[in-house]
């Protein structure tokens, strides 16, 4: 990294120093208009929760990632499945929106308790414990877990060849339930994961003997090859519902059970089941480069959120951390007090802690959904904005004390002293730190995913989720985020050059 300390060294001229921040200004700016050009015209739709009728309206729903054959992505990356074809028929017949949001099972489930969706049709099923805190459909769907391995394994025939051994099960579903309740009978261990493509990911690679899913789930999988066969027969119950918060939404709901009434008298219901359940098409094996030109253009709409929200949260940070950074330097005890909580509380919790407040906890709490965005930058910039205050209060002390005497002595006040003199000194010997938190910024960005925000890795997992080709999407995603941080660096160091010079 390319940096020269400037302690000692006189001071550049106010002309100078103006053309590096405009330098500046055009590097961050052309970063931005970057992210936003990537991101095209896949803007942030409006979210509409009226409870007044539903006609001409727009609902949220979640979804599973993955929960082939209801939810699922088809090669073109769009989402398609029973679940995707029922409600936007239903949708259709009575003249309302759907905004279709794949969060993942379990997070779908925290999205609608705090009310960040309308509603959630992910092959949920309808159970006792559910009924307490969601209002369900009618059934549109008879389902059963069971159980199923890897289709070499011979020595897993039952339940009762699991004796010590790992089964996994989605996080929060019918399956992990299951396979919970007869845990301590056969003597095996649940490990919970939270897609169905990791989880037969975990069977093959030896991490688990077997999987609890749904049946018509891994009925389909088996016949696209994903190299798992069933070995028990599936326990009964669990139809599927649609599903709304408690007392939320009724009109949603009502609109759903007419529009599915409709859909089975008409016979379009059967047609819909039929296309995906009749004779699921095995697999087309494909290439590498098959793999790289289908999933190209979701990663970049990925790597555009990911440029996007990193530089709104960076710009949130550095305000946060140049307030506080003063703050910490201040002689006020109480200013330094607040900012020594602020730094210890949010460089003391994990991000993902934070993530999950603001994006589930908060709307609990108030009744109001937040935007992703919010909750996304909220989350980046106070994580960044604790580290970068720790950076801005190092530079600040690593200046000469007397730097500021001599200013002092000049006749500067103190204001004027650590304008015109220590804080560019101290901006200088900050610069490598800055990048440094910006990099890290970047990557840990991805965490995101797990409240469902589309940024890159997020856009790779519903890629593997769909074709279960976990490596190689991986391996792309990996080397997206690392060209892109190499570019970054690029321009940070180049713009330090100009700035710091
Ligand atoms: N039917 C199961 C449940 O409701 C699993 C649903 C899913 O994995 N999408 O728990």
């Amino acid at each position: 990294m390319q940096h020269s300390t400037m302690r000692g060294t006189p001071l550049h001229g106010p002309t100078r120093a103006a053309r590096g921040r405009r330098r500046l200004a055009v590097v961050v700016a052309a970063w931005l208009a970057f992210a936003a050009l990537l991101l095209g015209a896949t803007g942030a739709q409006a979210q509409e929760t009226d409870n007044s009728g539903v006609a001409g309206k727009t609902f949220v729903i979640g979804t599973d990632t993955t929960f082939a054959p209801f939810e699922f992505r088809d090669s073109s990356g769009e989402l398609t499945g029973i679940d995707m074809d029922l409600i936007r028929a239903i949708a259709e017949s009575q003249g309302f929106e759907v905004e279709i949001r794949s969060l993942g099972f379990n997070a779908a489930l925290q999205a609608l308790s705090s009310n960040q969706v309308d509603g959630v049709i992910a092959g949920m099923s309808i159970t006792d414990e559910r009924r307490q805190i969601y209002d369900f459909s009618e059934p549109y769907f008879e389902s059963g877990v069971q159980m199923a391995v890897d289709q070499d394994d011979t020595t897993i025939t039952g339940y009762q060849d699991l004796a010590g051994k790992t089964v996994v099960a989605k996080t929060g579903s019918e399956g992990e339930a299951y396979a919970k309740s007869i845990a301590d009978q056969y003597g095996f261990t649940v490990n919970s994961l939270d897609q169905s493509a990791t989880m037969y990911e975990a069977v093959k690679s030896g991490n688990a003997v077997a999987v609890f899913d749904d049946y018509p789930v891994l009925a389909y999988g088996v016949a696209q090859n994903n190299g798992l066969k069933t070995v028990t027969e599936k326990v009964p119950g669990g139809s599927y519902g649609f599903a709304v918060n408690k007392g939320q939404n009724p009109e949603l709901l009502a609109a759903f059970n007419t529009g599915l009434a409709q859909l089975k008298a008409s016979g379009e219901y059967q047609r819909i089941l039929d296309k995906y359940l009749a004779a699921p098409q095995s697999a087309a094996p494909s290439t590498f480069l098959d793999l790289l030109t289908s999933s190209f253009p979701a990663l970049m709409k990925g790597l555009g959120n990911t440029l996007l929200v990193t530089g709104i949260s960076f710009a949130v940070a550095m305000v946060l951390g140049l307030v506080f950074g003063f703050f910490r330097v201040s002689t006020s005890k109480i200013l330094r007090g607040i900012a020594t909580v602020f730094v210890a509380v949010f460089r003391g919790t994990p991000l993902l802690v934070w993530a999950f407040f603001f994006y589930f906890g908060i709307p609990q709490l108030t009744g109001q959904p937040i935007s992703i965005w919010v909750a996304g930058v909220l989350t980046l910039a106070l994580n960044s904005g604790a580290y970068i205050t720790e950076i801005v209060r190092g530079g600040i002390q690593s200046v000469d004390p007397g730097q500021l005497e001599a200013a002092r002595s000049l006749g500067l006040g103190y204001g004027k002293s650590m304008q015109r003199v220590v804080v560019p000194q101290a901006f200088k010997i900050m610069t490598p730190s800055l990048i440094n938190q910006l990099i890290i910024m970047l990557k840990d960005s991805s965490l995101l995913l797990a409240i469902g925000f589309a940024e890159l890795l997020y856009q790779g997992q519903q890629i593997y989720a769909g074709n279960f080709r976990i490596t190689e999407t991986l391996f792309i995603v990996a080397v997206i985020y690392f060209v892109a941080i190499m570019a970054l660096t690029w321009l940070a160091n180049t713009a330090d050059r100009r700035f710091n010079k």
